[in-house]
């Protein structure tokens, strides 16, 4: 399995408030997580950064249980509002986290918030994730469709994120996982930006750091208004290979 992440300030934007962790595990598995931060002056970024931080030393090597990284989350959730509890300055922060353990055959999943997971096999591309925002949990409760929340007012109001509360409830998923499949992790500065056609094109085109900069690219030409933030994991090692099978 190869695995690439890169983290863009996009055009608009002064700091860069995302952040991304990818590191192995065992048995061939890779931890992986895109952090989108929030909160004014210094919040966001340190939110997004103690995050990532918290579940890379909370996550051992050996994740065999959705449980355990959902824990992760919710230790995260507890050490943001701790911090943010602390500080005038950094009252309220917190942060978007997706996070994987992703083994050759088996996906964990665990999320909160308005960054996505994404799973694009043969020609589908497939969402696994539900936004936790306005417009998300509308869509998720059958009032609006996908197309009307990717341009509903509210869509960038989280209902839910790591760090503004004692308490956070967390997704998570635990399902099958095949040589095939590619995994894509973003914050939404790649999707309020690309919408899901336009992803899989650029994953049916292409493959490993090129793939990255593609979509990136596309974030920038799309006006780059977010921080932008993507990791890939996959198969296959560059264009040209056949996927087998
Ligand atoms: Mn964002």
């Amino acid at each position: 399995m190869k695995t690439y992440g890169r983290s863009d300030q996009g055009l608009v934007r002064n700091e860069n408030q995302d952040d991304f962790l990818i590191r192995p595990v065992e048995s061939g598995g890779y931890l992986l997580a895109v952090a989108d931060g929030i909160g004014g002056g210094p919040a966001g970024r340190r939110a997004s950064h103690l995050a990532l931080a918290t579940i890379d030393n909370a996550v051992g090597t050996q994740v065999r249980d959705v449980s355990r990284l959902a824990s992760a989350l919710s230790l995260a959730n507890r050490t943001i509002f701790e911090m943010g509890q602390k500080d005038p300055e950094l009252e309220g922060m917190g942060t978007t986290l997706t996070a994987a353990v992703l083994y050759p055959e088996r996906l964990l999943l665990a999320h909160v918030g308005d960054s996505r997971a994404y799973r694009i096999a043969a020609e589908r591309i497939i969402r696994l994730t539900m936004d936790h925002s306005v417009a998300g949990e509308m869509e998720r409760a059958g009032t609006i469709t996908a197309q009307e929340a990717s341009e509903h007012p509210k869509r960038h109001v989280l209902t839910r994120a790591l760090g503004p509360f004692d308490k956070v409830r967390v997704d998570v998923a635990d399902m099958p996982w095949t040589p095939e499949d590619r995994l894509l992790l973003c914050t939404d500065g790649l999707t309020s930006v690309a919408p899901d056609e336009e992803i899989l094109r650029t994953f049916m085109h292409y493959h490993g750091p090129e793939l990255i900069d593609r979509l990136i690219g596309a974030a920038l030409t799309g006006g780059g208004p977010d921080n932008v933030t993507v990791v890939v994991a996959e198969e296959i090692a560059g264009p040209g290979e056949s996927h087998g099978g």
